[in-house]
């Protein structure tokens, strides 16, 4: 057996120390909002990763659309393997750069618990509902879950996670909603988007894993599903120039269409990881940053390199066009929004038809969307048509 190319772990041993300094400490972490004595085996990161992995939201991300539909085919991505992936390569990067590598894989597994089924289409129907009440957004949705929709512990709501991790989760956030959440959680996650500075290297690590990710298993998702060719895919620079390259060393794989397309891929991820190594010790150096507080009011410091940048954007570009606004697509989206609709305007009408700590809250509509954002693909269908009598999807 051959040993595998020290080569490709090259990334792993230069320079990872500068750039440790700037890792999140899990024991100095900013702690929880609840004060728990420390677990005797496990980290706080840990501990938080543990508790996401056995949380209701995240089995349900196993039954929640990343891009198609979960009944439309076995093999698709779904929020689940999506977010194993996200965590696969964040783990991957955070090694090379001597960052947390439980901190991101806590981030990366819990930053999609916030979506609603039918992906953006049910979010872009909930926010639409929720437009006179406080509008809905996925991420602060996430970090609702982890906050206060978790019912496991007999002391607090939620899982009670490390700030850390919670800062990761919020990815975005609107001005209003900083505000909100400043206002029940001083100097909390929602400051920096006041301040205008930076998360941890890890919540920003994270952000570009996720991109990577999706990019990449789109595009095999895009194929597999008939929806984009790869006459299409050649058009893009980034693609074309990864199929190329296989196709030189392996001119065989022309009759192989599939193993090409994931050599492709598989090239396309590497070269986007290396890049962001590359990059990020390069703009750390260059920022002249020595700790995690100098980082945080620095930029942005995990990023991609100009060229790869711009050769990603043009892909999420096409991604867009021909994948995500594809007749079909739109078609079974526009029927996702209308069940999503038609549910919200029932509970809202019916407050009964929800289970009782949902039906009871003093704010019925915060309430709906949060039953709503929790509910499966498949759950979400089941209970449109046991409620309005008709069957979508
Ligand atoms: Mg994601």
């Amino acid at each position: 057996m051959q040993a595998e190319s020290l080569a490709c772990a090259d990334p792993n041993d230069r320079a990872a120390g500068p750039l440790r300094a700037l890792a999140c400490d899990p024991a100095h972490s900013r702690g929880r909002r609840f004060a728990e004595p420390p677990a005797p085996t496990r980290n706080a990161y840990q501990r938080d990763r543990d508790r996401i992995v056995h949380s209701t939201a995240f089995r349900r991300l196993v039954y929640k659309t990343q891009v198609f539909l979960n009944h439309e085919g076995d093999l698709f991505r779904t929020r689940l393997t999506h977010s194993l992936e996200v965590a696969q390569l964040g783990r991957s990067i955070a090694r090379a750069l001597g960052l947390n590598e439980d901190l991101v894989e806590a981030i990366a597994l819990a930053h999609d618990l916030g979506h609603t089924p039918f992906g953006h289409a049910g979010q872009d129907a909930l926010n639409a509902c929720m437009a006179e009440h406080g509008g809905f957004e996925h991420n602060l949705q996430s970090l609702r879950v982890v906050d206060w929709l978790e019912e496991r512990y007999p002391a607090f709501d939620g899982l009670n996670l490390s700030f850390e991790t919670r800062e990761g989760v919020l990815k975005h956030c609107s001005l209003a909603n900083a505000q909100h959440l400043e206002r029940t959680e001083p100097g909390g996650v929602g400051r920096r988007f006041l301040d205008r500075t930076q998360p941890s290297l890890e919540a920003q690590l994270c952000n570009l894993a996720d991109a990577i990710a999706y990019n990449a298993h789109d595009i095999d998702d895009g194929v597999r599903s008939g929806l984009i060719t790869l006459e299409q895919l050649l058009e893009v620079e980034l693609f074309a120039h990864y199929h190329q390259q296989t196709l030189a060393e392996h001119p065989l794989l022309f009759e192989k269409p599939r193993r090409l397309l994931y050599e492709t891929i598989r090239r396309m991820l590497s070269d986007q990881v290396y890049d962001v190594i590359h990059t990020t010790r390069q703009a750390v150096a260059k920022a002249g940053v020595h700790s995690l507080d100098e980082a945080r009011l620095a930029g942005p410091l995990v990023a991609f390199s100009a060229g790869m940048k711009s050769s990603s954007s043009e892909l999420q570009k096409f991604l867009h066009g021909q994948l995500y606004r594809h007749p079909q697509v739109m078609h079974t989206t526009g029927q996702a929004q209308q069940v999503v609709n038609a549910l919200f305007l029932a509970y809202v009408a019916q407050p009964s038809e929800m289970p009782a700590g949902f039906a009871t809250s003093a704010d019925l509509q915060r309430s709906v969307a949060d039953y709503i954002a929790g509910m499966t693909d498949r759950f979400a269908l089941r209970e449109h048509e046991r409620l309005t009598g008709c069957k979508l999807l």
